[in-house]
């Protein structure tokens, strides 16, 4: 039941061959025995079976509210949960309570989902590997695959096993790791720089940023306000386009959301490829890139030629620069973000009281990890008197050109763009910690950063293992809000690839395997 599609089991519980408290039952063991993989910091237990119990109630009536009615589903632990603790993995939020619930959240409770549980994050979402929260690492469930394990064994000279666990990706990892471990159909993440799409492509997942200003941000707690959007992480184009269709539309409490009333996102089963043109941006070539990703992205595009469609190779000439600009417009707009934890109005209050002055500065110590002090000065330093011309609006004007880049190649009869989303595929965690933050930042999501500053719909989609036994996903991009069009070709993508989705599933349940995995990752995680 866990590995199906959201629609499927949609069916069986109108059918009745489960219902909506067994299925909760299921992911909520499910969470106990993964719990060594760090996916949640808070798991919401009590809550989800009262909501299936509600569910349950409406089944029994006929009156189920749709496709999502007592589906688990789980949420990235920087969105506001009314009544359930968000700590964005920081010091400075835990122990918070909200008192609302994001848009997006009660979108989703509204249509009946259970929430199983907020995820694990980089702190504030700064990262790339959900590595750097309070509550430690993420691990991948593909570290515990047969096939990644057997090559392990297979290799005497390589580090010891105990150490050899992969990282999710992120910042959205925690989110990833819970789905991809089929302890629940769908999750939030959010995506400022690639967030969604980076933790996907590690863990086998349809990981989707929408346009921006189609999906609600009010109650995100915000990174870079001019850049994020929630993003979804299913093991299906298709249930991620249903989560769209519930998420999309305008917010009164969020004035950058569309006015226009927001079309179905319902997904035809076959579209004309042959019709299509598809744009390979020539600068994401970088020498870098893995030679198995290289290598999956030219048989990819091979795919589309050989159903018809028109592949050309594209330039977006800008791209060199959107790493740095990313760098100082994010920084700038966490510096002037961050500011309202002070300790006055919520979160973490330090002890000091001698004055003000020193008790916003201890609060601040206390609260932030380094990285998150490092972006407050770095943004700070890029809004002083002297630099913002030479620096935020320079960086303004860059991210323009950025854009431009993208607009062009659509103009020019581009209808979807196909790169690589990710360098390679996941590492180990002791390789990935080897760089600081803000250098895997800039690497990690060098084909992910540009589609941010542009505001243009991108999802990643799986598409093989790679000789490590490990996912590899690429990335389309779509013109601003085109996404059906997006998840569309997305869609017909999955259904020629058939990545093995469901691989992990026994794993995942096989209790014995479970506890044996755990001694293994307390090891690993005592190492730190
Ligand atoms: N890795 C990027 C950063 O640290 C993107 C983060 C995100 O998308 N939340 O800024």
């Amino acid at each position: 039941m866990l590995g199906r599609t959201l629609r499927e089991v949609s069916t069986a519980l109108k059918q009745g061959q489960i219902t909506p408290t067994e299925l909760c039952r299921k992911c909520l063991s499910l969470i106990q025995k993964t719990k060594f993989l760090n996916a949640y910091i808070t798991v919401s237990e009590e809550v989800a079976l009262k909501q299936a119990e509600e569910s349950e109630k409406r089944y029994k009536k006929g009156q189920s509210l749709g496709d999502l009615d007592g589906i688990p589903i789980a949420v990235k632990d920087n969105f506001s949960t009314s009544g359930i603790e968000t700590t964005c993995a920081s010091n400075m939020l835990k122990g918070y309570i909200p008192p609302y619930n994001a848009t997006v959240v009660q979108k989703l409770l509204d249509q009946g989902a259970l929430l199983m549980g907020k995820t694990n994050l980089d702190e504030f979402a700064m990262g790339s590997g959900s590595t750097d929260g309070v509550f430690g690492p993420v691990k991948n469930p593909w570290s515990y695959s047969k096939q990644y394990r057997e090559k392990q064994q297979q290799n005497p000279h390589g580090e010891s096993e105990d150490s050899n666990w992969l990282i999710t990706g992120g910042s959205s990892g925690g989110s990833a790791a819970a789905v991809s471990a089929f302890t629940c159909f769908a999750a939030l993440g959010s995506d400022t720089g690639g967030s969604t799409r980076n933790p996907a492509a590690h863990c086998g997942l349809v990981g989707f940023k929408p346009s921006y200003g189609l999906v609600s941000r009010h109650g995100l707690i915000p990174l870079v306000n001019s850049m994020d959007v929630p993003g979804i992480l299913t093991r299906y184009v298709d249930d991620t386009a249903i989560v769209l269709g519930i998420l999309a539309g305008h917010d009164p409490k969020d004035s950058t959301t569309v006015q226009d009333p927001v079309k179905s996102f319902v997904l035809p089963n076959l579209i004309d490829v042959s019709k299509l043109c598809i744009g390979i941006p020539k600068e994401y070539l970088v020498p870098e890139l893995s030679s198995e990703v290289r290598s999956l992205w030219s048989k990819a595009a091979d795919l589309f030629e050989s159903e018809g469609a028109k592949v050309i190779e594209v330039s977006l000439p800008h791209t060199c620069y959107s790493i740095v600009c990313y760098h100082i417009l994010c920084t700038s707009e966490v510096a002037s973000n961050m500011a309202r934890f002070d300790g006055l109005e919520y979160g973490h209050r330090c002890d000091i009281n001698v004055s003000t002055e020193a008790m916003y500065a201890a609060t601040r110590r206390e609260g932030f990890n380094d990285v998150v002090r490092g972006r407050i000065l770095s943004g700070n330093f890029f809004l002083l008197k002297e630099n913002y011309e030479n620096y935020f609006i320079k960086a303004q004007k860059v991210r323009r050109l950025i854009a431009n880049d993208f607009v062009n190649v659509f103009n020019s009869g581009v209808d979807v763009l196909l790169t690589p989303t990710t360098l390679r595929e996941a590492v180990s965690y002791l390789e990935f910690i080897k760089e600081d933050n803000r250098t895997r930042s800039a690497q990690d999501d060098i084909f992910t950063q540009a589609v941010n500053m542009a505001g243009l719909p991108a999802v990643n989609v799986p598409m093989a293992l790679s000789s490590q036994g490990l996912p590899i996903g690429l990335q389309f991009i779509g013109r601003a809000f085109c996404d059906q069009q997006l998840l569309s070709v997305a869609k017909w993508f999955e259904k020629q690839v058939q990545f093995p989705v469901i691989q992990l599933q026994q794993l995942m349940d096989d209790c014995s395997l479970s506890l044996e995995n755990e001694k293994l990752a307390s090891v690993s995680l005592k190492q730190q």
